[in-house]
C-alpha cells in the first residue's frame, strides 16, 4: 500500500478503501528517537520560532521520512495546516485537502465523505466496509479505556498511547488489533491502582512530553483516567455510518461539543482535577478560558513548547497541584466525619 501522511485523525477508512496506509505524521514526529531535529528541519527551512512545533515537526518528518503524499485538513484542526500545505506544495509533496463540516451535522459530512472518496477514486461504499473491518480495533480501545478509569488496571501512559494511536492504528490495524489483544489479556492479571490514587483527566491536545508526565503524575500518587482527544481518537460514539462516526467525534467543532463530552466523563470516572496541556503558539489554548469558566473541577493549565521532557518549573508545578487535590480531599474527609 502506498503511505499517506494525515495530519491530524481523519476518516481513514475512506484511505484505506483508496489503497493507502494512513500514517499519523504527528506519531511519527514524537515518537523519533530525536524529534529536536525534526523541528530544526522546519526552522532551517525558514519555519519562525513562535510557531508549533507539532506543525514544525510534521514538516521535518515529510522531509525527512521521505513522504510523497499528505491529506492535509483545513477545517476542524489548526489554522497553521492551511500555511503548511502551501509548503509541502512548494517542496513538490502531492497534498489533498480535506475539511471537516463547519458543525457536526452528518448530512454535511456525508457530502464532505463523498468528495473525499471521489478525490482518492473510491467510494463511501468500500469506505463502510473498512469501517466494518477496523469496528474490532475500535472496540478494543475503548474497553482498554475501560479497564483504566473503571477497573484501574491499566495506566493513564497505556491509555493515552493506545488511543492516541487509534488515528492510524499504527500503520497496521491487524497488529493494532493482534497486540492490544494481548495487552488486555495481560492487564486482567494485574492488581489495580490503589483506590486512594488522585483521578486526573488529561484534555486538550496531546503533549510534548510524552510519558514523562503520566510517569510523574502516578510517581506522586495521581493517574489520569480520561485522556480526553486520545479517546476521541477512537470513536467512542460510532453511530450507524461513517458519516455518523465523524459527526460524534467531537474535536473538529466548537469546543462546546468537547465540553459535554467532557463534563459527562468527569462526572463518570469520579475525577479530582484536570490537566489542562496546551500547545505553546496553539489558537486552542484561548480555550483555557472556557473550560476554566465551565468545568467546576481544579484545572493545572500546563503549556508546553519544545522541551520533550518535563522540566524541573513543570514538575514543581505539578507536585503544587496534586498537593493542593490531597488537601481538599482530606479536607472533604474531615468534614463528612464530623
Ligand atoms: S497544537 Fe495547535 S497549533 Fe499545533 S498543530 Fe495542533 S492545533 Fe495546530
Amino acid at each position: 500500500m502506498n503511505k499517506i501522511g494525515i495530519t491530524t485523525t481523519v476518516p481513514i477508512e475512506i484511505l484505506i478503501a483508496a489503497g493507502y496506509q494512513p500514517v499519523d505524521l504527528n506519531n511519527v514526529f514524537i515518537t523519533d528517537p530525536s524529534p529536536e531535529r525534526l523541528v530544526n528541519i522546519a526552522e532551517r527551512a525558514g519555519f519562525p520560532l513562535n510557531c508549533c512545533s507539532w506543525i514544525k515537526g510534521i514538516y521535518g518528518v515529510c522531509m525527512d521520512y521521505g513522504i510523497d503524499t499528505v491529506l492535509c485538513v483545513t477545517t476542524g484542526d489548526c489554522s497553521n495546516t492551511v500555511m503548511l500545505m502551501e509548503v509541502l506544495k512548494l517542496k513538490g509533496i502531492n497534498v489533498v485537502p480535506f475539511a471537516y463540516p463547519d458543525k457536526p451535522a452528518p448530512q454535511q459530512m456525508q457530502h464532505a465523505l463523498q468528495a473525499l472518496a471521489e478525490t482518492l477514486n473510491t467510494s463511501s461504499d468500500a469506505a463502510e466496509q473498512v469501517r466494518a473491518e477496523l469496528e474490532p480495533c475500535r472496540r478494543l480501545a475503548l474497553k482498554l479505556d475501560e479497564l483504566t478509569w473503571k477497573q484501574g488496571l491499566v495506566s493513564g501512559w497505556e491509555n493515552h498511547l493506545w488511543l492516541v494511536s487509534a488515528s492510524d492504528f499504527n500503520q497496521d490495524h491487524h497488529q493494532y488489533r493482534h497486540q492490544l489483544q494481548k495487552l488486555l489479556h495481560h492487564c486482567q492479571q494485574r492488581q489495580p491502582y490503589p483506590s486512594d490514587w488522585l483521578r486526573l483527566a488529561y484534555i486538550g491536545v496531546p503533549s510534548v512530553y510524552g510519558q514523562d508526565l503520566y510517569h510523574y503524575l502516578e510517581n506522586n500518587g495521581g493517574r489520569v483516567v480520561f485522556n480526553e482527544i486520545q479517546r476521541q481518537f477512537a470513536m467512542p460514539q460510532p453511530g450507524s455510518s461513517l458519516a455518523e462516526q465523524y459527526s460524534n467525534y467531537t474535536y473538529p467543532y466548537s469546543i462546546y461539543e468537547r465540553l459535554k463530552d467532557i463534563t459527562t466523563e468527569l462526572n463518570r470516572r469520579q475525577v479530582d482535577g484536570v490537566i489542562h496541556y496546551v500547545q505553546a503558539f496553539c489558537h486552542r489554548g484561548i480555550g483555557d478560558i472556557i473550560f476554566r469558566d465551565a468545568l467546576r473541577l481544579p484545572i493545572l493549565t500546563l503549556e508546553g513548547n519544545d522541551d520533550f521532557f518535563l522540566t524541573n518549573h513543570i514538575k514543581t508545578r505539578v507536585e503544587a497541584f496534586l498537593d493542593m487535590l490531597q488537601r481538599s480531599r482530606r479536607r472533604v474527609k474531615i468534614v463528612e466525619e464530623v
